[in-house]
């Protein structure tokens, strides 16, 4: 079976009007299924870029991005799409929910854009919703949740189309340290029930040793611990 996400020599530099900006200068990285890794680094060192180019948003100004097998680097924009639709579910540090529409409702849609029935989309999305004890919470608009309960079914809806590989950016990084907490004890609870992968961006030292094992960036390289 392929790996999840595979990463060699990927070089990423922003070019503005002060010049050349070096972000990424060679970053190698490969998860395996189902292994959790965090990306450390200090604010600015690059992670935001790393997990763009890993979910495909970006494109490397060189190296090769493969996700399930698939070389990014050769496909062309509606194959992009479709393995960020399949295969990669993405978890920000604000929730980005659709407030107009209800926490089941932003469970379902993913799975309805990728052809999915609506009975089984929310058979599957009542599933994940209940794993966060947020079944009674379903049919609430994400305005009416708390900070907590939005992030959960943020995570719920980056699960929603059973992906090989979860990308976070410091997913608990907006809420309290307790429910921050919590959060994290559940993505990581239900990321290993899944066996998805996960590469979880922190600057959180006691959140990092909870994953399998950690990379950081440094100088735009990845460096192993
Ligand atoms: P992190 O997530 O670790 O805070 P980022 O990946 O967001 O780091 O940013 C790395 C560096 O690249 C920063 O200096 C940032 O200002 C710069 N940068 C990020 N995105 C862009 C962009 N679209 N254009 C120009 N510079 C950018």
């Amino acid at each position: 079976m392929s790996n999840p996400l595979e990463m060699q020599q990927v070089v990423r530099t922003y070019r503005g009007p002060a010049g050349a900006l070096p972000v990424l200068r060679g970053v190698d990285l490969t998860l395996e299924a189902g292994q959790i890794v965090a990306l450390v680094a200090p604010s600015g060192a690059g992670k935001s870029t790393l997990l763009h180019l890993a979910g495909l948003l970006e494109k490397p100004d060189g190296g090769q991005v493969r996700v399930a097998g698939r070389d990014a680097g050769a496909l062309g924009d509606r194959e992009r799409t479709a393995i960020r639709r399949d295969s990669i579910g993405f978890v920000y540090q604000f929730h980005h929910l659709l407030p107009e529409f209800s926490a089941l409702e932003n469970v379902v849609l993913p799975q309805m854009i990728a052809g999915m029935s609506r009975r089984a989309a929310a058979e599957r999305a009542m599933g994940l919703l209940d794993v966060f004890g947020l079944r009674p919470r379903a049919g609430h608009a994400p305005g009416k949740l708390s900070g907590g309960e939005q992030q959960r079914v943020a995570i719920a809806r980056a699960l929603a189309n059973a992906p090989g590989l979860l990308l976070a950016d410091e997913p608990t990084g907006n809420l309290d340290a307790g429910t921050a907490a919590l959060v994290f004890d559940e993505l990581l609870r239900i990321v290993r029930a899944q066996g998805v992968a996960a590469l979880i961006a922190t600057h959180n030292p006691e959140l990092a040793a909870r994953m399998d094992r950690t990379v950081t960036l440094r100088d735009g390289r990845l460096l192993a611990g």
